[in-house]
């Protein structure tokens, strides 16, 4: 009866992600801790007490993305994955997801180039978002504000692929083969510092091969990545 209870925390354990989550939560912890103290005990002007508000909003936020980076690693690495699987069209999640990127104001230019007529993939639309807020979050992380991201997307014969290029910092040939391993992250003192916890592109990775697709990076230091995935054509038979 106990096996039959899916226990995350178990797991977690296991595989030695409690600590390290624990780890990762403490500092925007007491970053908002530290916030609140002082909102609440020291007499700050109107400009300070805005500026403490939006700390708060990011170590928040940031807590947040970790919770769910963690959540979903969890549920997908014990094949807890339930896809809703649908007709999906790929450009208008696209520029939905990019539209939210840039709202409201875009640190980078997009440039959108998917074909007209491009066929509908399988895929379960929340998963598929999350897909591309990773590697387009990532995109804009670790490239030059005011630089180009291009999106663009081709129809082969195994699938429809979206590929996302940036002129950001390049990843060494070295770390390419190990760019989707979990808590995997480049350590190159040149790439700006970016708070994150290697766990994007591997959800990313989970999520398109249980879509049955495939996802890649081409990559040269100092030129910038092309992240691009895969995802299997709508057959006649798979229409609902
Ligand atoms: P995170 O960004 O949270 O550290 P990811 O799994 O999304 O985790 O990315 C893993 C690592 O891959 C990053 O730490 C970074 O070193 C590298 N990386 C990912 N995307 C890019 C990119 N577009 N350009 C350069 N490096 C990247």
């Amino acid at each position: 009866m106990l096996n039959e209870l899916y226990d995350p925390l178990i797991e977690l354990n296991k595989s030695d992600l409690l600590p390290i989550i624990l780890h990762e939560m403490r500092a925007p912890l007491s970053n908002i801790n530290a916030s609140i103290e002082m909102l609440l005990h020291s007499a700050v002007d109107e400009r300070t007490h805005r500026e403490i508000l939006e700390i708060m909003g990011t170590q928040s936020a940031r807590l947040t993305r970790l919770v769910e980076e963690f959540f979903d690693v969890v549920v997908l690495e014990n094949n807890g994955i339930r896809l809703d699987l649908q007709p999906l069209a790929l450009g208008p999640l696209v520029r939905e997801v990019v539209k939210s990127f840039c709202y409201p104001v875009s640190t980078h230019r997009f440039d959108v180039q998917l074909p007209p007529g491009l066929p509908l993939v399988l895929g379960d639309r929340n998963k598929v978002e999350t897909i591309l807020r990773n590697l387009i979050g990532n995109a804009m992380n670790y490239s030059p504000e005011g630089t180009l991201i291009t999106i663009g997307g081709e129809d082969r014969a195994e699938g429809v692929v979206v590929s996302i290029s940036d002129q950001g910092t390049g990843i060494p040939s070295d770390a390419l083969t190990r760019i989707f391993d979990r808590f995997y992250r480049v350590e190159d003192s040149s790439v700006p510092r970016v708070r994150g916890m290697g766990l994007g592109l591997h959800i990313a990775k989970l999520l398109v091969e249980a879509h049955n697709g495939e996802i890649w990076v081409e990559s040269k230091v100092g030129e910038g990545s092309t992240f691009s995935f895969l995802l299997p054509k709508l057959n006649l038979e798979d229409a609902p």
